[in-house]
């Protein structure tokens, strides 16, 4: 158990139990030789990278995912060694440290391979899948003339390993199939084109894996459901298994005051009492992704909602108070307290964005606390480490 110290009283609790869940959950409903990627990503969606990622594997997950070299880099440094997928574009010239790291990268140019093949020593092959754009339009090949070129020149040349092949889809988490069908159809005639199919092909991530789980190839990539969060909100009551919420973010009041009619809080005075009135102090503040825009929202005190009022500042948001409470009483922003909760969705929707966004936003400066059995099994520093 590792316990890094923290010094403030704002912090984020992971439920370790539920990342399991979703991923024990997925399992059943996937055909036997359906793998799973965790996708663990920027920080594991900002639940943490590591924790994240042992958890999902000792749930059943076979692989990982991340979007970076640097985060794949990372993982390997934090002592993990299964398979690590890094879903970007890498830099041919980082090439032999993915080899010498063992971690797949994924290909999409022929220019690429030439210019990494001159870098790796050949010694240890570098993995790699090729990326089929179809309809997504961000990093792939398009065409069987592609796939053929790059498939001939990865069997020609040892420094590869062609392992993998796959695509993503733009609206899978979309209620309209259409499109979701002709990307599907698109990626089956390509992969047609290869002389050998590689062994690994995928092509689901959440909501495709959610809601299509017969048949799709034989791995998929599963991300923001693994985190207790539906895709889209459109498709929620479409998910085969209940999702929960795996992060909450809590604090502490800080301070606390009754303030009389006329008087005002924080910077620019947007507001002003309109009687006594008890006024909280929150430690926490746009630097740790709390940005400005949640002027307004609801937090949970004492089981009940009650509005930040004032802007949020850097470190500190303001909120008025029912009643005069304790400093050092738990004030929670995203999770639930009592009978009442506050989703992630809830603060995306006021912020006009998607969830996704939501628990990625919480920055570094926040301590993450890790649940599992109902204990704390971890705490994790991203500034003291
Ligand atoms: C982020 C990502 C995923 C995971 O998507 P979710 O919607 O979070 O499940 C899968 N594949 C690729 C290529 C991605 O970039």
């Amino acid at each position: 158990m590792e316990l890094q110290p923290f010094y403030r009283d704002t912090w984020v609790e992971v439920n370790l139990d539920h990342i399991a869940y979703h991923v024990q959950s997925l399992k059943q409903i996937l055909p036997e030789d359906v793998k799973i990627f965790a996708v663990v990503k920027a920080n594991g969606y900002g639940h943490g990278d590591v924790q994240v990622a042992r958890t999902a594997i000792h749930a059943g997950a076979n692989f990982l995912a991340v979007a970076t070299l640097d985060e794949a880099v990372a993982l390997r440094h934090k002592g993990i060694t299964v398979p690590v997928l890094v879903l970007g574009a890498t830099r041919p010239q980082d090439a032999p440290l993915a080899a010498k790291l063992n971690l797949t990268l994924t290909v999409f140019q022929l220019e690429w391979l030439v210019q990494a093949n001159e870098m790796l020593n050949n010694e240890k092959r570098l993995r790699v899948h090729l990326k089929i754009d179809t309809g997504m339009g961000r990093i792939g090949v398009k065409t069987a003339q592609e796939i053929n070129e790059i498939e001939a020149y990865i069997n020609g040349h040892q420094a590869f390993y062609l392992e993998g092949t796959f695509t993503h889809f733009a609206q899978a988490d979309s209620l309209d199939k259409s499109y979701y069908d002709q990307q599907l159809s698109d990626f089956k005639r390509l992969l047609e084109s290869f002389r050998q199919l590689p062994e690994i092909i995928h092509c689901s991530n959440s909501a495709a894996s959610l809601r299509f789980p017969e048949g799709h190839f034989n791995a998929v990539r599963f991300g923001i459901s693994m985190y207790g969060l539906s895709p889209s909100l459109e498709i929620e009551q479409e998910l085969p298994f209940p999702l929960k919420e795996a992060l909450s973010l809590k604090t502490r009041l800080t301070h606390v005051k009754l303030i009389h009619k006329g008087e005002k809080v924080g910077y620019g005075s947007t507001y002003e009492a309109s009687g006594d009135e008890w006024i909280g102090t929150l430690p926490i503040g746009y630097a740790d992704g709390w940005i400005r825009k949640l002027q307004g929202q609801e937090v949970l005190v004492e089981g009940h909602r009650t509005p930040i009022v004032g802007r949020v500042c850097m470190d500190q948001t303001t909120i008025k108070l029912p009643t005069s409470l304790p400093v050092g009483t738990e004030v929670t922003l995203i999770g639930s307290q009592g009978s009442e909760l506050i989703s992630v969705n809830e603060i995306a929707q006021k912020l006009e964005t998607i969830n996704y966004e939501v628990t990625c936003m919480v920055s570094n400066r926040v301590p993450r606390v890790y649940i599992q059995g109902g204990k704390i099994v971890e705490v994790s520093n991203g500034l003291i480490s």
